[in-house]
């Protein structure tokens, strides 16, 4: 890596993001301005499945490395933003039930905000993953009218994330879970073809958005209904996990089986944002995860797809905004930072 291009030292006081993933955390800086000090993925190990103690001494050394890697004296340093995987709390309490990261015991009802807050002496402040992802397309989006907008952002991996961000902030709800957009019910008419069953969550809902446009759902529903229609696919010699994961590969390549999944995955979002339309009547609409990473021809096919399946009145259709979310790895750090940077200027 050539640190003189990617890396810039600080001229104001800086917030860090940190957002903890299964095996990494990502770090980053932003300064007072609005600027990101670092332009590219800075990962360290995040040991989280060895427990609380410690990842939260490894996220102390993203802290420590984010610093020394932009020549960032910690006195510069007014807050740090951290995201993880949910559920958890609006304010970083792991779920008293774990959760895929962190299933061990110790992690239960385990307040990762108020340990790394202690072990930095630093203000942090939490959001989940989705949301810090959907903040950072909000404020990358809207720039210095961020406060003026508001958006939801649904991104597609293993689950479907996202969030609510309304006059600039993440909406958080009463106990952290407002913006779960993927386990919001969706109708499935014009989604499903005749006699598809009805998908399934892990949640347990019936045909809810996660229970279509995910990797489990395609795994799940998706994958095992379409090769029904396409026995003679070579997908179909595979184990489900590994072809669920080669689908987009041939999505790339205009694969009619693949564009099936596909495309009911789109009309899915696109039931999902005509909800949002009638909720919060957002400015903009945002879609991430790895469907960001395909070639330009499929991720603008599916993200017309999306908008073709929104049904906005006329009025909403003038103002409203179709667009990806942008810096698919780097998203959480950066959302994270976003949030820390709001309220260490609101704390003044
Ligand atoms: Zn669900």
């Amino acid at each position: 890596m050539d640190q003189a291009d990617t890396v810039r030292t600080p001229s104001s006081w800086v917030v860090v993001g940190l957002d903890n993933g299964g095996t990494c955390n990502n770090a980053t800086v932003l300064d007072a301005t609005g600027q990101f000090l670092v332009n590219n993925l800075v990962e360290n190990p995040s040991r989280v499945l060895e427990g609380p103690e410690s990842a939260v001494e490894a996220l102390a050394e993203a802290f420590g490395n984010i610093l020394e890697l932009t020549s960032t004296p910690l006195s510069l340093v007014r807050a740090v933003g951290l995201d993880t995987p949910g559920p958890a709390s609006a304010h970083g309490v792991i779920s008293s039930k774990g959760a895929t990261n962190f299933n061990q015991v110790s992690w239960h009802g385990f307040d990762i905000r108020g340990a790394l807050e202690t072990r930095l002496g630093l203000p942090v402040v939490y959001n989940n993953d989705g949301n810090a992802a959907a903040l950072y397309a909000h404020h990358q989006h809207f720039g210095a009218d961020a406060a003026a907008h508001s958006s939801v952002s649904a991104i597609v991996g293993t689950g479907l994330g996202g969030g609510v961000v309304e006059a600039g902030q993440v909406v958080r709800g009463a106990a952290g879970m407002a913006g779960e957009l993927g386990h919001v019910q969706i109708p499935l008419l014009g989604v499903l073809e005749d006699g598809q069953p009805v998908p399934l969550c892990n949640c347990g809902f019936a045909g809810d958005v996660e229970s279509i446009a995910s990797l489990t759902g395609i795994r799940n529903n998706l994958l095992p209904y379409w090769l029904t229609r396409f026995p003679d696919h070579p997908l179909a010699a595979e184990p489900v996990a590994v072809a669920a994961k080669a689908l987009r590969g041939y999505g790339e390549k205009d694969d009619p089986l693949a564009l099936a999944v596909f495309g009911q995955q789109a009309k899915a979002i696109g039931k999902l944002f005509t909800i949002a339309a009638n909720f919060t009547d957002p400015s903009a609409y945002f879609l991430g995860g790895g469907v960001v990473e395909a070639s330009a021809h499929f991720r603008q096919w599916f993200l017309n797809t999306v908008r073709e399946n929104t049904e906005l009145r006329d009025e909403q259709k003038a103002v409203a905004a179709f667009a990806l979310v942008p810096d698919r790895d780097m998203a959480g750090a950066r959302g994270a930072a976003v949030a820390a940077l709001t309220e260490a200027t609101a704390a003044g």
